[in-house]
């Protein structure tokens, strides 16, 4: 290995920007070199699914170019670079034919949508959208269109929802569970948010699945499992995400459900970290901003100074459904209690808790969202 090699970060979203800012914050010279497949364009990715509703175009969305990245962080940025494989013991990235060494080689390269495979010739019209540059095709194939399918009743899918309906596009969800965002949402807190998207206009076609996508000339025809038929012009899969293993598991790092990282961000092999939607951090795969945040602070420490574990706190997920604003923070998975719901139509206050009265997680809605973060000081923190 090289000792003077640079760190090298495999990522331009908001984890590997987050964790180059932070390190520069610390250590102006230590030289960086960033890889990323895409553009290189900094932007929020939760800005995607609010488009509509405040009016950007892509390219309004996009906060800084590549160029302006290196001028303000210092660094090196290959952009259109895809990393083919890792050779750990060699300290090396492997980018198609060429070699590129590091001395400390993060993997923030995020998490890929998944894709259903659906019978049919429409496929040209399906669109999932996960960065910047699919926003922006989404957005220039829907010029002068005004119906779109949504597959999936996600959280993904019901900001699209609302977004698409704010942007008077008529809209259709299709999902197979029979509530919306289920395993996020208590039931009563996901009926007070199918309520307000309904009260929108968003139709909902719940407990079936899309069968065939047919070319129809103009757009599409979905045809469904339960028998129905639905005519679009264009369709958003919104099925759910994983994060990106395979390229990690093929060098020999851990990974499970992402790539497997302790508490000081680091995987099974040496001077190889990981963050973002791509990993799993001590047994938690949260795909959202504050962990990754979080995780960018302690790393840059490791990476600069002294080894720094990342500690989560309690971290709320605000729901972009202005038709019905909603904050959740779901129990640990293993927490044993009861929901405890308050209702009155969209005011929705459900509170998860333990045998012993300790509230544990919980889901607002309407006129309760604002509780927020008073709840969020009641229940523990992920990490004591
Ligand atoms: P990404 O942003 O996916 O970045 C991955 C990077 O790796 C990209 O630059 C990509 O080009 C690069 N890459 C991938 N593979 C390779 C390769 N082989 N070689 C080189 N480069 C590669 N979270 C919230 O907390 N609140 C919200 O309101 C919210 N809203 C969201 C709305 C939408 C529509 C979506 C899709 C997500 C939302 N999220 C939200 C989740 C949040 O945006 C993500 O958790 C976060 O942006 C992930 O950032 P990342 O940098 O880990 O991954």
């Amino acid at each position: 290995m090289n000792a003077d090699a640079p760190i090298v970060i495999v990522g331009t979203g908001l984890s590997g920007y987050s964790l180059a800012k932070e390190i520069r914050k610390q250590d102006k010279d230590t030289p960086i070199v960033m890889v990323t497949a895409d553009d290189g364009y900094s932007y929020s990715k939760p800005m995607l699914s609010t488009g509509f509703t405040k009016g950007k175009e892509a390219d309004e969305l996009a906060q800084a170019s590549a160029e302006a990245m290196v001028e303000q962080l210092n660094l090196q940025l290959r952009t259109y670079t895809t990393v083919t494989g890792i050779d750990p013991d060699a300290h090396e990235l492997v980018l198609g034919d060429e070699r590129l060494g590091y001395s400390k080689l993060v993997l923030a390269w995020g998490a890929d949508v998944i894709r259903l495979s659906i019978a049919g010739d429409g496929h040209e019209r399906v669109f999932s959208i996960n960065d910047l540059m699919d926003y922006r095709a989404f957005r220039k194939a829907l010029k002068g269109k005004k119906r779109v399918a949504i597959m999936g009743a996600g959280l993904i899918g019901c900001e699209f929802a609302n977004d698409l309906r704010n942007g008077d596009v008529d809209v259709d969800v299709i999902a197979p569970s029979d509530a919306l965002m289920p395993g996020l949402l208590p039931p009563a807190a996901a009926a007070a948010v199918r309520d307000g998207l309904e009260g929108l206009g968003v139709r909902f076609h719940l407990e079936t699945v899309v069968e065939h996508i047919a070319n129809s000339g103009e757009g599409v025809r979905l045809t469904l499992a339960n028998g129905e038929e639905l005519d679009s012009d264009l369709v958003i899969s919104a099925v759910g995400l994983r994060p990106r293993t395979e390229l990690a598991a093929a060098a020999g790092l851990e990974t499970q459900r992402g790539i497997v990282v302790n508490r000081a961000l680091e995987t099974s092999m040496p001077d190889i970290y990981a963050l973002g939607d791509c990993a799993e951090v001590d047994g938690h795969v949260l795909l959202y901003v504050l962990p990754l945040m979080a995780c960018a602070r302690a790393l840059a420490k490791t990476l600069v100074s002294e080894r720094t574990e990342v500690k989560y706190g309690t971290m709320p997920v605000m729901v972009k459904t202005p038709c019905c604003p909603t904050a959740v923070c779901p129990p640990p998975a293993n927490a044993s209690g009861n929901w405890e719901v308050d209702a009155d139509g969209q005011d929705v206050r459900a509170l998860f808790k333990s045998e012993s009265g300790e509230v544990l997680g919980f889901a607002v809605t309407g006129g309760y969202a604002m509780e927020k973060q008073a709840l969020s000081k009641e229940v523990p923190p992920i990490h004591n």
